[in-house]
């Protein structure tokens, strides 16, 4: 028998009850009075249309307010008039100035919404995997060994990002949600794909929910039958916002409990931290909560996209990954934010994300360059900037799937002609006056055959 690791003596940090507030609480956030009055109304526009919530350990502790609206957590949290195209924030901004009806309002703000891309890389039609030929909406099935669930109880987060991709979930279009509502669909469906040895857990963040809840979904995943499921991911942002979940909410210690046995029983668990900046693991009860984490035997990898106004700037990203080496916390990723909700607002062309990634990697040591970016999670995969060269005279992007539809795409180098302003796969053209790149006929295919 294994010694279990004593996670116990949980600790000296006093519990703090979770409070939150969100668009009809802009009023009740004391220190926004620290914002002018201009200010606090261009929040309560864009918090009309984007989704916002925030509660107040990430006021009280996260965001500095005398660096206020530069602080890069409350960049991250709270809506800014920019987020939206002038014309857009102008006419919400004007109906709300003149008190317009209700529903004139509540149209202009569905209008902006429809056209913020709020479906981004086909997520809707094309992942959804079904069973018995029914199809599973609380799933996404994209890359072969890997399976997203989305717990049906985890579908909203301790706080919102503002560049987050899945904003359109949280806007409350029950068309948008792909909240699973049952535990034995995943089961049953885990059971017949013996080719999937990954399950990513995902949302909103499964940390939100109670731990029974949890124990549903993972306990059951002990049994023989799901041998073949070796690596158990949770997608979580609760490390930064709420790290009170891993220390001394209610049933904390129940979950370091699920989360130890799952490793006892040979899986490997890894939370799948989503941090955007350093000072997100500045706090004593961050530390705490990744201490905890850690001490179950689960391994806490980071990832995140590269953010203007947030992040974009290599000595942050390099003092980000350094940090987390030292919490033993393993660099994963860095994406390309995606071409949806926010974006005109976040985006950095791939030219000078590249050019971030490089400099941030070549000042961290070995263990720090495992993350790998910059990413764009497009509709065929994964691709990777790996580099900015010139080949013949031309000067191009050097990219490479790190997952793809079909797996035979990955890692097979692919060129673009360079674009300085560029922000994402679509915009790219092949190189060498190609037409196509080599992945695109078959993706195609891909699409006709699951419209059926
Ligand atoms: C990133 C991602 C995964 C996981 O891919 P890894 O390369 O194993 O990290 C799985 N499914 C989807 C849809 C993803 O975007």
């Amino acid at each position: 028998m294994n010694q279990a690791i004593n996670i116990k003596d949980l600790t000296e940090f006093e519990a703090k009850p979770f409070k939150v507030y969100t668009h009809r609480h802009l009023d009740k956030i004391a220190v926004l009075e620290r914002l002018t009055e201009e200010q606090r109304f261009e929040t309560k526009v864009v918090s009309s249309i984007l989704p916002f919530r925030v509660n107040d350990y990430v006021i009280d502790e996260l965001i500095d307010w005398d660096k206020v609206p530069n602080d890069p957590i409350f960049q991250l949290t709270f809506p800014q008039k920019e987020m939206l195209a002038p014309e857009a924030y102008d006419r919400v901004a004007d109906l709300m100035r003149n008190d317009a009806p209700k529903e004139e309002l509540q149209a202009a703000i569905d209008d902006i919404r429809a056209e913020l891309n709020p479906h981004p890389a086909g997520q809707m039609d094309l992942n959804v995997p079904r069973l018995d030929n029914e199809p599973l909406p609380g799933m996404q099935h994209k890359y072969r060994e890997t399976v997203l669930f989305f717990p049906s109880q985890g579908q909203v987060c301790h706080t919102y990002c503002s560049f987050c991709f899945r904003w359109a979930q949280f806007i409350g279009d029950a068309e948008l949600k792909f909240a699973a509502k049952e535990a034995s669909k995943l089961h049953e469906y885990l059971k017949a794909h013996t080719e999937v040895t990954d399950l990513l857990i995902t949302g909103g963040d499964p940390m939100v929910m109670k731990t029974k809840n949890l124990q549903q979904y993972l306990e059951p995943l002990m049994e023989p039958e799901f041998d073949h499921i070796q690596t158990i991911r949770i997608g979580t942002k609760a490390l930064t916002f709420w790290p009170y979940r891993f220390v001394n909410d209610a049933d904390s210690k129940e979950l370091l409990e699920l989360l130890e046995a799952l490793v006892q029983k040979g899986k490997h668990v890894a939370l799948m931290g989503h941090y955007n900046h350093w000072k997100e693991m500045d706090t004593p009860i961050a530390r705490e909560a990744i201490r905890l984490v850690r001490a179950t035997g689960t391994q806490i990898r980071s990832q995140g996209p590269l953010l203007d106004h947030i992040n974009n700037d290599a000595d942050d990203w390099a003092r980000m990954w350094k940090e987390q080496v030292k919490l033993g916390i393993i660099p994963y990723y860095m994406f390309v934010e995606r071409d949806t909700g926010a974006k005109r607002y976040f985006e950095v062309p791939l030219a000078r994300a590249w050019d971030v990634y490089r400099n941030a990697m070549q000042s961290v040591s070995g263990l720090g360059r495992t993350a790998r970016g910059p990413s764009m999670s497009a509709d065929p995969g994964k691709v990777e900037i790996q580099g900015v060269t010139e080949i013949q005279g031309e000067k191009v992007f050097v990219l490479r799937f790190i997952q793809g539809r079909n797996p035979e795409w990955v890692q097979r180098p692919f060129f673009a002609k360079y674009d300085e302003e560029a922000t994402w796969l679509n915009h790219l053209k092949p190189a060498f006056g190609e037409e196509k790149f080599f992945f695109e006929d078959e993706f195609e295919a891909m699409k006709q055959q699951a419209q059926g």
